[in-house]
């Protein structure tokens, strides 16, 4: 048996989810699990309507939410009146929202849930007039049990036994559709697993079932070798491993959640992450663990960080200074990416949207401070990148002309990270890439 995980860009509209059909179609012999997100955009919309006070305003975003599914059953030919029993249970649960007060997370996760019941319903009808035995089910009636944490649940213990044999009680022959993203807590409130939550839903039900492998569709060819938006003729990466790419995924390249494939990875279950618009494309393979001589894997570039720097000739090395230092970043629950230290020095890097200036405050009565603002983080990621001295000046020699304004100092066999003002970042990446690619 295999996942296969649609997200909402390729579930958007009628020709998408023909697309979608026929790509399930030609992996049918492989007895396909099927996955599926809110159609594109839909998720967003509902949460805007839930906000909306219910007013003429509602009613229009209530209408063109329908018209935008209903328009998708048409272009595909299948009943236009397929989902107005959602219709008619999703205005009930507006109308219940307490217009005196902010509504709860609990009613938010309960109509946003619509988004994914009516997205497997439009799927599995599709795959159905196509010829195939297909069924549209909600995670929640298969065994996807959460705790009650709204908004962001995480699943119980039972839910992997509760699925394995939900799940096999329909026959190999039925492809089933599943919703993604959520899931009911044990008093049979609807819970979400937090955005991007189907490719989590992806993972937990290929864990329980014990897939084969467990694809994941999306609008590009994988992990690439940079961002192709700055280097045009970047790579695909055909394989990473678990840590690579969860070293990516923080480094901003959206395309997987790492805490949404541990389940899978823990019982060792290769996930592919896939093209729906390039289908016969093999895309990226995530394991494990892999054995490949190569070292760089992909060159990540994140911007909109700041660079603070904390100089303190006289207290640096007095101990409990550090413990100081970090002490205020945890009392501004401000988070550290990049840290590096010297003799007098400490520099760390923050994301630029951080409010810091109350820490700095705070900062400064120890030390003397210097905020760079608008930088750049890149980074090498790859496998066995323990510090080389020709990796190292491999990569010095590529920055040749750039100033490189900190480096990470760790030994980390992962990740080889500088810091660069935010206007030479792409000038940056295309040299690493040059260098390291050959392209
Ligand atoms: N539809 C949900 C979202 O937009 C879940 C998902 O697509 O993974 O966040
Ligand atoms: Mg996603």
């Amino acid at each position: 048996m295999i996942i296969m995980k649609f997200g909402g860009s390729s579930v958007a509209d009628g020709p998408r989810i023909t697309n979608v059909a026929n790509i399930v179609g030609l992996n049918a012999s492989r007895h396909p699990v099927v996955i599926v997100s809110a159609l594109g955009g839909v998720t967003d919309s509902l949460i805007h309507l839930a906000k909306t006070a219910a007013n003429e305003e509602r009613k229009k975003r209530m209408q063109e939410l329908k018209n935008r599914h209903v328009s998708t059953l048409k272009s595909l030919g299948l009943e236009e009146d397929l989902l107005n029993g959602d219709f008619s249970e999703l205005s009930g649960a507006l109308s219940e929202i307490d217009p005196g007060n902010k509504i709860t997370e609990k009613s938010m996760d309960r109509i946003v849930s619509f988004g994914e019941r009516m997205s497997s319903k439009i799927v599995a009808a599709c795959i159905r007039s196509k010829g195939m035995k297909c069924a549209a089910y909600n995670a929640y009636d298969l065994g996807m049990v959460t705790d009650s944490n709204f908004g962001n649940a995480d699943i119980l213990p039972e839910t992997y036994g509760a699925i394995r044999r939900e799940l096999s009680r329909i026959g190999k022959g039925t492809i089933p559709v599943i919703t993604g993203y959520i899931g009911k807590d044990r008093n049979g409130g609807i819970t979400t697993l937090g955005r991007g939550g189907s490719d989590y839903t992806a993972s937990i039900i290929g864990a329980a079932i014990g897939a084969e492998e467990i694809q994941i569709w999306t609008d590009v060819n994988g992990i690439m070798t940079a961002d192709p938006r700055i280097v045009e003729n970047a790579l695909n990466v055909k394989e990473v491993s678990y840590k690579e790419a969860s070293e990516l995924a923080f480094m901003g390249a959206k395309v997987l959640h790492p805490k949404t494939i541990l389940p899978a990875i823990s019982k060792n279950i290769p996930v592919r992450i896939l093209n729906t618009f390039n289908y016969r494309h093999k895309g990226t393979v995530v394991l494990g663990d892999i054995k490949t001589k190569r070292r760089v894997a992909s060159i990540a570039c994140k911007r909109n960080i700041k660079v603070i720097n904390i100089y303190t000739p006289s207290m640096f090395l007095a101990h409990g200074f550090l413990k100081k230092v970090f002490g205020i970043f945890e009392d501004f629950k401000i988070p550290i990416d990049m840290i590096s230290t010297s003799e007098i020095n400490i520099s760390v890097t923050v994301d630029q949207k951080e409010d810091i200036s109350p820490a700095i405050d705070e900062l400064k009565k120890i030390a003397e401070i210097e905020v760079l603002d608008n930088r750049a983080k890149v980074s090498l990621v790859g496998k066995n990148m323990v510090i080389m001295p020709k990796l190292l000046g491999r990569l010095f020699y590529a920055l040749d002309g750039i100033r490189v304004e900190m480096m990470s100092s760790s030994t980390s066999e992962i990740n080889q990270s500088i810091v660069v003002n935010g206007r030479d970042a792409d000038k940056a990446v295309r040299k690493l890439h040059k260098t390291f690619f050959g392209r």
